[in-house]
């Protein structure tokens, strides 16, 4: 876990300044323990279901990250090739991974049929003739869950991005039912599912039981049909505390989701990202410059938006503290910024922070969307990223060097 021993703030047990002597800066460092617990917490709210838990990839696809989730027996939700190629290289069974996203292109379906995954989570009609087609054309089968798009309501929770008609996701509420006919009467395909996945960050359960409700209407009509589904995927979405947020009680909801449940012969899929890894995970920094200046002070550190992107993209969030609490320091009110010529180049504005020039800072829960969402954004090489398992430090990604960087394209220079 993440947190202060002897005015050092240390990730299971490890000091910061350690991992930043051995490592450098800018350093994505994880707890194994908070994965870990993150993980047991779904486990256990949830045991009486024993659902398939698919850490949700995008949120933090570091191999030795999903390893450690592969190890504890979840499953995985991917949005691509590429991070089908990542879960198998972990080593995740292939049948423990949903396949959701808007585009999947025919090399995609390829390879996940190849790899014999669990389901396809289709989001359109023309996806459907697409698998269809290239499953016929390997001789396989594809399995199939359509990803309904449940239109909970926006005016009791505006904060939810994903679930509502007018966004590009899923398939509408008002026509899931003829899709499904038309899917059950395509060969190559068996219908064995339904899912949704709302929005992220909630903090209310209640849009979340509100959309599974929906799909069970849906399962019912479906039965009448003659379609008869194995398995719901309740999506993923529940928030963190990125500062005074309540997340949601999992047992609460887990409760809920037990109580609709009950007396079918559903199985449980869900598909939890942020959730699982997002404090779990501190942005290792240090102080390049303090600049003071007339109206406004600036820490402008050595990490950047190309290494952790959400206050630029978003305008969100994420709480920054000092690694050594300095006593009898006064606090400065500074933007904490990267050396990126872009103003939105921020990590956090007006923040009370007692630093020194040379200081190492942590920007917290930065283990979700941090590292996946890093680019070379000013040639700036990706950060080195360490997981403490045990009270040891790991390398699990070598800091880029300017060599890769630079490679893709100095083959390709004319004399
Ligand atoms: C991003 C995503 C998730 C995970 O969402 P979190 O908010 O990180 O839990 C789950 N399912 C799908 C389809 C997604 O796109």
């Amino acid at each position: 876990m993440i947190d202060y021993q002897n005015h050092t703030l240390a990730v299971d047990g490890v000091p910061l300044t350690q991992i930043a002597d051995t490592f450098g800066t800018p350093c994505y460092v994880y707890s194994a323990a908070a994965l870990t617990g993150a993980f047991e917490a779904y486990r256990s709210a949830f045991a009486g279901l024993d659902p398939l838990i698919c850490f949700a990839v995008k949120a933090n696809s570091n191999l030795s990250i999903l390893q450690h989730f592969a190890r504890l027996g979840a499953g995985f939700d991917i949005v691509s090739g590429g991070e089908l190629a990542r879960v198998l290289a972990a080593g995740s069974p292939a049948d423990k991974v949903v396949f959701s996203g808007v585009g999947k292109s025919e090399a995609e379906m390829e390879m996940a049929l190849q790899a014999g995954i669990h389901c396809f989570n289709v989001e359109s009609v023309n996806e459907l003739a697409r698998l269809n087609a290239v499953a016929g054309r390997l001789g396989k089968r594809a399995p199939v869950s359509l990803r309904v798009n449940p239109d909970v309501d926006a005016k009791t929770h505006p904060y939810i991005s994903t679930g509502l008609k007018d966004n590009k996701f899923g398939i509408a509420f008002d026509e899931a039912r003829a899709v499904y006919k038309a899917a059950a009467s395509l060969e190559h395909l068996d219908i064995v599912g339904i899912d949704c996945h709302i929005g992220s960050q909630l903090t209310d359960v209640s849009p979340l039981v509100d959309a599974l409700d929906r799909l069970l209407v849906l399962i019912d009509q479906l039965a009448e049909d003659g379609i008869v589904l194995e398995h719901v995927d309740i999506g993923g979405g529940l928030g963190i505390r990125y500062t005074d947020e309540t997340p949601p009680d999992i047992a609460a909801y887990a409760a809920r989701v037990a109580e609709r449940l009950a007396g079918r012969q559903l199985k449980l899929v869900m598909e939890p990202g942020r959730s699982l890894v997002g404090n779990a995970g501190v942005l290792l920094t240090r102080v390049e410059y303090l600049k003071l200046g007339q109206d406004k002070h600036f820490a402008i550190v050595d990490a950047a938006m190309n290494d952790l992107m959400r206050p630029s993209l978003y305008d969100a969030y994420h709480g920054i503290v000092p690694v050594t609490q300095k006593d009898g320091l006064a606090a400065l009110t500074v933007d904490v910024v990267g050396p990126i010529c872009e103003s939105s180049d921020f990590l956090g504005k007006n923040r009370a922070l007692a630093i020194e020039q040379g200081d190492l800072l942590a920007v917290l829960s930065a283990g979700a969307y941090g590292s996946t969402m890093s680019s070379n954004y000013n040639t700036r090489a990706r950060a080195a990223e360490v997981l403490v398992e045990d009270g040891q430090p790991r390398l699990i990604r070598r800091r880029e060097t300017l060599d890769e960087l630079l490679a893709n394209e100095r083959e390709l220079l004319k004399d």
